[in-house]
């Protein structure tokens, strides 16, 4: 009997997840093959609900999905282990502790925040781009509070009540959302006046929310950082992050414990790694197959892609993520039974952004 061809996914992301449910689909009667998805989790994290738990509005164990029960009753075996390295030629992933071959390999990794380098903000400003993130931030936010409660020094009761998110992209402007509701909830529970409370949105262009290109949605949502009493900075760059607050380039210091970093993402740091053909942002290039440009066993989805059509560039969202995830594991459905490989379709529904 020849042995079994061997699909691993590495990541169980929104592409991740959506590939395995659609090579299961393919295989599910099929013996020669075998389906592994890895991810150094053993959850799925719902990203989109993020700022909710960071803001105090859902309970964390709300955005965790067990990928075992995810994958339950269908072919697809969980592992939970964190790869660190890839051999393109022996066709195999390694981690601290073993390695796994594989015939078909897709990798749907993610993002990683991207500090562009600026000072300071990978020392000093806190990230949200897991759920660890989010409960640091949740914590935080929560003890500021309590310290307020009992700091009788002025300036330093102002610092500790003083809260800014910086990038005016979704991240930023559900973040700032959040912690203008739980600003309400916090107070009362502290026994603070809310009107001590300062919440920054900081954005380094003239507009948020860029790829909304309806004004007046724009406008909506500056009326509801009014309601919330959000204090928005347009064309305010931040240029430097310290312990005790932030620089913008026209000189403007603001003092705060909390500066939370939601301006840019780039292809997640161990993917970036890889030697892969890099597009924008560190991305990896691939074709219309959702496959890479140097390896044919080798497809990428979600995130951590770089691909162009004449629909524009695949956006860092979960639909992009599920279409690409879906469209990688039909064409190493297709390579496995020698047929013909599908070309990838963008097509969304539109936008949603909650903000508060
Ligand atoms: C706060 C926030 C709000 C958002 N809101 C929205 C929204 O409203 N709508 C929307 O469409 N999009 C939203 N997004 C974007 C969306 O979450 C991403 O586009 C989506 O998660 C990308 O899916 P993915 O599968 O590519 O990556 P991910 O969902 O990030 O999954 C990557 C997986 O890979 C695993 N992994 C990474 N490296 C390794 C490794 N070396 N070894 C093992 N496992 C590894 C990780 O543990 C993770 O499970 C939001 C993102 C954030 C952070």
């Amino acid at each position: 009997m020849s042995e079994k061809k061997k699909i691993v996914i590495l990541g169980g992301g929104y592409a991740g997840v959506k590939a395995g449910k659609s090579l299961h689909k393919i295989f599910k009667n099929d013996d020669s093959v075998e389906i592994t998805l890895i991810d150094r989790k053993t959850y799925h994290t719902l990203m989109t609900e993020l700022h909710e738990v960071a803001g105090h509005r859902t309970e964390p164990d709300a955005i965790r999905i067990d990928l075992r029960t995810i994958f339950k009753g269908r072919k697809v075996k969980v592992v939970t282990d964190s790869i660190n390295g890839v051999d393109f030629e022996k066709r195999e992933l390694k981690s601290d502790n073993r390695t796994y071959a594989y015939d078909y390999l897709l990798i749907a990794c993610g993002s990683d925040s991207n500090s562009f380098g600026i000072e300071g903000i990978d020392e000093h400003a806190f990230t949200l781009w897991s759920y660890e993130d989010a409960i640091k931030i949740r914590e935080h936010v929560e003890n500021m509070f309590a310290l307020a409660a009992i700091e009788e020094n002025e300036e330093k009761r102002k610092q500790l009540l003083t809260f800014a998110v910086v990038g005016g992209g979704f991240t930023g402007v559900e973040m700032v959302g959040e912690l203008g509701e739980a600003k309400n909830h916090l107070s009362e529970k502290y026994g603070i006046d809310k009107k001590e409370v300062t919440i920054y949105n900081i954005e380094a262009t003239p507009r948020i929310l860029n790829t909304l290109k309806d004004e007046k949605q724009i406008t909506k949502v500056e009326n509801r950082y009014k309601k919330l009493g959000v204090e928005l900075l347009k064309n305010a760059a931040l240029v430097k992050a310290t312990a005790d607050g932030f620089v913008l380039k026209d000189g403007t210091e603001i003092k705060t414990k909390t500066l939370i970093w939601g301006a840019g993402i780039k292809v997640n740091n161990f993917v970036g790694k890889l030697g892969l053909d890099a597009g924008r942002a560190g991305r990896v290039v691939v074709n219309e197959f959702m496959q890479s440009l140097q390896h044919e066993n080798v497809f990428l989805a979600g995130d951590n892609v770089h691909y162009e059509d004449q629909d524009g560039p695949l956006p860092q969202i979960v639909e992009a993520a599920e279409q690409s995830g879906h469209t990688a594991a039909e064409n190493i459905g297709a390579l496995i039974n020698k047929t013909e490989m599908h070309k990838h379709k963008q097509n969304y529904h539109g936008f949603m952004v909650s903000i508060g």
